[in-house]
């Protein structure tokens, strides 16, 4: 049994918590990343805060996944997005057609993990899960 994972913690205090400084281009794209669609790129990012650099948001999105605040998700199309994140260890939920991200945790999953792991060579430092799928709103638009 999958957990579904809704609320959202507060990132600036992560931030302030690990000894980063809340800048003001750090909390502009902050407060864009709380509005924004799911799965959102470092482009849909730009385009919101046309005043900050491409750099400085590139490595503020690196500095917020370093934090473990957002998530990279590998999309079938290539395009890197990113996703906040709710917990630590999780996986992800990508619709292929609307690119809504959700994110589960299940024990059966890591448990499969670490079977598997046993056979693998070498120290395993982590593993990433995706699923894709037609999200229920997308089901829900088809015609019948
Ligand atoms: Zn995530
Ligand atoms: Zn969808
Ligand atoms: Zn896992």
């Amino acid at each position: 049994m999958a957990t579904l994972l809704t609320s959202r913690p507060d990132i600036i205090a992560i931030l302030e918590d690990r000894g980063y400084r809340s800048t003001a281009p750090r909390r502009a794209i902050i407060r864009i990343l709380e509005d924004m669609h799911e799965g959102f790129t470092a482009e849909d990012v730009g385009r919101e805060l046309p005043g900050v650099g491409r750099a400085t948001i590139f490595r503020t999105l690196k500095l917020l996944m370093e934090t473990g605040v957002i998530c990279r998700l590998n999309l079938m199309d290539g395009a890197p997005r990113y996703s906040l994140s709710r917990i630590e260890h999780h996986h992800h939920t990508v619709c292929v057609e609307c690119g809504k991200v959700g994110e589960f945790r299940a024990a059966t999953v890591e448990r499969l993990m670490r079977v598997i792991g046993e056979d693998i060579p070498g120290d395993i430092v982590g593993h990433r899960i995706e699923f894709y799928v037609n999200c229920d709103e997308c089901i829900g638009d088809e015609p019948s």
